[in-house]
């Protein structure tokens, strides 16, 4: 599951993300979305993008395989996210150059909880 690792120190500022995508490969139900967050995405994208976990009541976004539905892999080598601008706050949260975003590639995947 994943991508091959990478080994290379990420760009803090986020300058490696599009060529990286590896913390948005990862299981079902990993992004949740707030009240917030429902808003800010809108009918049209929650249809699209997210499910309701029949036993929990909480809203995730989908997943396609082994990553979120909303990373586009239409071109070798870049993970561009479909909703940038309206991602979810776990998303928004998550920082270039962290502990997890380094676990994420190192693993190739994300390998603890968004946040
Ligand atoms: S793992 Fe780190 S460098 Fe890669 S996309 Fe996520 S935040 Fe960016
Ligand atoms: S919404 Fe975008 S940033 Fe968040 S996990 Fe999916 S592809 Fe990655």
């Amino acid at each position: 599951m994943g991508l091959p690792p990478l080994s290379q120190d990420p760009d803090a500022a986020g300058g490696d993300c599009v060529a990286c995508g590896r913390c948005c490969h990862h299981g079902p139900r990993t992004v949740h979305l707030t009240e917030s967050d429902e808003e800010r995405m809108g009918e049209v994208l929650l249809r699209r993008w997210t499910e309701v976990h029949e036993r929990s009541g909480f809203r995730f976004l989908l997943n396609t395989g082994t990553r979120c539905a909303c990373l586009d892999t239409s071109v070798p080598g870049r993970f561009p996210c479909l909703v940038y601008e309206r991602r979810p706050d776990d998303c928004r949260v998550f920082r270039a150059a962290s502990d997890g975003c380094r676990e994420a590639r190192r693993l190739g995947r994300l390998g603890s909880p968004l946040g």
